[in-house]
């Protein structure tokens, strides 16, 4: 059934054009995304293209969310001969902590129970661990394989540190290309008569109801009448919604990553993706030590590195290596300052003592290449999607670390608003208003990890 409101959609970032979708196969037919740069370009195309269904709780929502969202993508890898290159070589947590191991248990379980698959143990060398397929999404299996087994870890996974004790191989998760499933949705929409207006939203015109809002582009502004507007402007989001009266309790977090030639294949070419838990002092030589000692402005890079440093191959050559050890809010700015120093070294250091073979490159990163952009979060890393402030006006936001993985159920969401009729269940979850609830904003003082790589 068709719908002649008027929609306006602010950015056309994954979350824009993913919600421009979902609301065109819906039936609306008056559809505009305002955008002042190029599609897909702040933060959308700079993501280690990565997804899990494996979220922490407190509760089953996440799991449920992103769960949705990933049946969407892989319709959309199935319609398009799987253009969108998804594939589930799944999450590798490893740790070399004993203390770890029941850690490690306990969140799959948690997991299990939300939702996210069954546990499988394996602690003796006859246990049956079936490995990931290198390419393709199709398989069964979901849920994780806690590894305890030392010779099942090397047979499987020989290029792990000897040290590793415990690994959780999470199924339902991998990456793909960020940028083709961009595409994909960039077509769609413009199939469905979706309209762009190159420029910037300036000012949001309300009352009880949202009424119009103002473009500027090239020096000169016009009006844009709409019944029902969507702010996804990213990292600019909590600026935008500033225009409409909302104040919105996001942050943003720099984060970057590193890419760089391969050439040895210490990542084989087959590996899923890798996350190290523990805690580390970056692997220096003796001499390095010395030096770095001697330094006080160096001096830092002997200290403990947070826990987290993650990668993966890409593609034929190119390993990617992500390592936030830098985390603070910040405002964000455009262009991107400058990484924080020795920022490929550290990674690179970091990940070695995940993948002992990148030791080969240390001090000399092949042809590393750096980029990233902002988190944009809420405290407890859950997204904000629905109404907020006047009646009409709507926001899709605080993807922090997952929203690519989370687009298509983000869209769908926002379209499920805007058309009225019955929510998923884990709708009020991410709704604006959940801050009013004071039950809720005590759950958040006792709110533990966010689940943000
Ligand atoms: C280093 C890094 C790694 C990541 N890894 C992953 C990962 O592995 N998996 C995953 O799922 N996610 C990952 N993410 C997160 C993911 O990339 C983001 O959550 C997602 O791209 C956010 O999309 P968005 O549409 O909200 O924002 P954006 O892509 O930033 O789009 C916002 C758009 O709004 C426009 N805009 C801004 N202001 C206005 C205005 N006033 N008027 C009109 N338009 C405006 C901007 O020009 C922009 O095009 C990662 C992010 C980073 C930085």
């Amino acid at each position: 059934m068709p719908h002649s409101e008027k929609i306006v959609i602010c950015g056309a970032g994954i979350a824009g054009i993913s919600a421009a979708n979902y609301l065109a196969a819906h039936g609306f037919t008056d559809i505009t995304i305002v955008e002042p740069g190029i599609p897909l370009t702040v933060t959308s195309d700079k993501s280690t293209e990565a997804y899990r269904n494996w979220w922490p709780g407190p509760d089953w929502q996440m799991t449920a969310f992103i769960s949705r969202s990933l049946d969407l993508i892989e319709g959309i890898a199935r319609e398009t001969d799987n253009r969108i290159n998804l594939n589930r070589r799944g999450y590798v947590f490893a740790t070399a902590d004993p203390g770890k191991i029941e850690f490690l248990q306990t969140m799959s379980q948690l997991a299990e129970q939300r939702g996210g698959g069954a546990v499988r143990l394996h602690d003796t060398a006859g246990s049956i661990y079936t490995p990931s397929p290198e390419r393709g999404f199709d398989t069964p299996l979901t849920g994780a394989d806690i590894v305890t087994d030392r010779d099942m870890i090397r047979k499987h996974f020989p290029y792990l540190a000897n040290e590793t004790i415990v690994l959780a191989h999470v199924r339902r998760a991998g990456w793909l290309s960020a940028q083709q499933l961009g595409a994909v949705l960039l077509e769609r929409v413009r199939e469905r008569g979706v309209k762009f207006v190159r420029g910037s939203v300036v000012d949001i015109e309300t009352g009880a109801r949202v009424k119009s809002v103002t473009v500027k582009s090239d020096g000169a502004r016009h009006s844009l009448g709409a019944d029902h507007v969507v702010l996804a402007a990213g990292p600019m989001q909590k600026k935008l919604a500033t225009l409409a009266g909302i104040d919105l309790p996001i942050t943003a977090e720099r984060h970057h990553k590193v890419s760089f030639a391969d050439t040895a294949n210490a990542v084989p070419r087959e590996a899923p993706m890798m996350i190290w838990l523990d805690e580390q002092k970056l692997p220096w030589s003796d001499d390095e030590r010395a030096a770095l000692a001697d330094d006080p402005e160096a001096r830092w890079l002997l200290d403990p590195f947070p826990a987290g440093v993650h990668g993966r191959p890409d593609g034929a050559h190119a390993t990617i290596v992500l390592f936030n050890h830098h985390g603070e809010a910040v405002e964000p700015e455009f262009p991107l300052p400058e990484p924080p120093p020795h920022y490929a070294e550290i990674a690179l250091r970091g990940m070695s003592t995940m993948v002992p073979a990148l030791r080969g490159y240390q001090g000399k990163p092949s042809r590393p290449y750096i980029d990233g952009g902002y988190y944009v979060r809420t405290r407890e890393n859950r997204p904000l999607i629905g109404p907020a402030g006047s009646e009409g006006l709507y926001v899709s936001c605080a993807f922090g670390g997952f929203g690519i993985m989370a687009s298509c159920a983000s869209g769908e969401l926002i379209a499920q608003h805007i058309a009225g009729g019955a929510l998923p269940d884990y709708a009020p979850a991410f709704l604006p208003s959940r801050y009013d609830d004071p039950e809720y904003r005590a759950l958040l003082t006792r709110w533990g990890d966010g689940g943000q790589l």
